[in-house]
């Protein structure tokens, strides 16, 4: 059956009998191209985790109390209180990443899982996978589970805090996400919904040089399928993705612009010892710091310090490569930018704090919190660059490499 790599481009054949039960690794650049099938796993995983949101979402999240005051919070309100305090953007985004998306991607996920299970095969079939594939960054429950784990520390070393019910459930989803994410092996579910390398096999048996793959589900076409839609997932299929140089470079410019604002002006107020301190990006990791908080502090001094700087940095290395056509270290950079690709994500944890803690964090004077300047243009930030590693496409690497030899 033929195979086309999605970071190098290289179609490659590989035999039938190495379906189920193996990791196939790409011939040129090592990227995987299938690990083993385990859908009824995956369907496990995704229906608890839907039905988990349930709760999560409508039961009461995060308790503060000083004093005999208590106050409340449920999941929403991280996105309403940004929304109301005039972050309007930030609001949406948290809004959008945590409670809009997740459920979305889940009922996808298992309604496509489910039908395979029952052998159903609606038209719709491989376009709901494709939805639920691209939700995938942007579904941020796994990320929104980290900023509660902070969130959660961080007003502990102030007063006294519990989590509800709401919390409970959405730990539970949230380790339900990275669970799906891990065991979710695409190839062999596009493969199940057909028509897939099989069929295209039986007129073709080895893959031909000018092939192309879609850009979605992988499926080996004919070089005249170009600007097509895929039979399969129904995205628009295109050899290279169209415009990806400007476009990255355009986006990650623009997160450069972004980078300066987001970490000198403070991303919120909380207090800290009853004295409401404003602190930037890596004033918050100081005081992780200093509230003995280490493992913690070396996180966030990843996602949110660490990541967006070498993301920056890795793009344009990348865009640098394809542009003077460098034959270096390609394996490398295509490691880099699926490492670059992977973790974007994980950089929207500092404002996931934010949302988190503001809430519940409305009492006085002394004792409140809110979001500063700083947190739109540091999600800002996150936002692009993740945009920007999508629209590089890795395979011009390998392309400029080859022209240029
Ligand atoms: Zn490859
Ligand atoms: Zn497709």
């Amino acid at each position: 059956m033929a195979i086309a790599c999605r970071n190098c481009g290289t179609l490659q054949s590989a035999p039938a009998e190495a379906r189920a039960g193996f990791v196939l690794n790409c011939a040129c650049c090592r990227s995987e191209l299938q690990r083993p099938a385990r859908e009824d796993l995956v369907l496990a995983l995704a229906a608890s985790t839907l039905l988990l949101l349930v709760p999560a979402n409508l039961l009461p999240f995060l308790s503060t109390s000083v004093a005999g005051v208590s106050r409340h919070s449920w999941l929403g309100s991280a996105a309403t209180i940004l929304w109301n305090e005039g972050w309007a953007w930030l609001g949406m985004a948290v809004g959008l990443f945590v409670v809009v998306l997740p459920p979305i991607r889940f009922a996808l996920l298992t309604l496509v899982l489910g039908c395979l299970r029952t052998s159903a095969r609606p038209p719709w079939l491989g376009r709901a996978f494709r939805y639920a594939n691209l939700l995938q960054t942007w579904a941020m429950a796994d990320v929104f589970l980290l900023a509660l784990w902070v969130a959660h520390s961080r007003l502990a070393a102030t007063i006294s805090v519990s989590l509800g019910a709401g919390a409970f459930c959405f730990v539970l989803a949230g380790l339900g996400t990275i669970f799906t994410r891990a065991a979710l092996d695409k190839g062999a579910i596009w493969e199940a919904i057909g028509p897939g390398r099989a069929a295209a096999d039986a007129e073709n048996a080895t893959a031909r040089g000018d092939d192309i793959a879609c850009p979605a589900c992988d499926l080996v076409l004919h070089a005249g399928c170009e600007g097509h839609h895929c039979p399969r997932c129904g995205a628009k299929v295109h050899a290279r993705q169209p415009e990806s140089i400007s476009r990255a470079a355009a986006l990650t410019l623009a997160g450069l612009i972004l980078y300066a604002p987001a970490n000198i002006y403070p991303i919120a107020t909380l207090p800290i010892g009853f004295t409401p301190t404003a602190y930037t990006v890596i004033e918050g990791v100081h005081d992780l710091i200093q509230a003995g908080l280490f493992g913690l502090a070396f996180l966030v001094f990843c996602a949110s310090f660490l990541i967006p700087m070498l993301k920056l940095a890795g793009i344009s290395w990348l865009i640098f490569s394809v542009v003077r056509r460098s034959t270096r270290r390609l394996k490398t950079k295509t490691r880099l930018y699926s490492v670059v690709d992977e973790i974007g994500r994980w950089s929207m944890v500092d404002p996931f704090v934010i949302g988190c803690s503001v809430p519940v964090m409305q009492y006085n004077e002394l004792i409140s919190g809110r979001a500063e300047a700083g947190a739109t243009a540091f999600a800002g930030v996150v936002i692009l660059t993740i945009v920007a590693a999508q629209c590089f496409d890795p395979r011009l690497l390998w392309d400029a490499a080859g022209k240029a030899a």
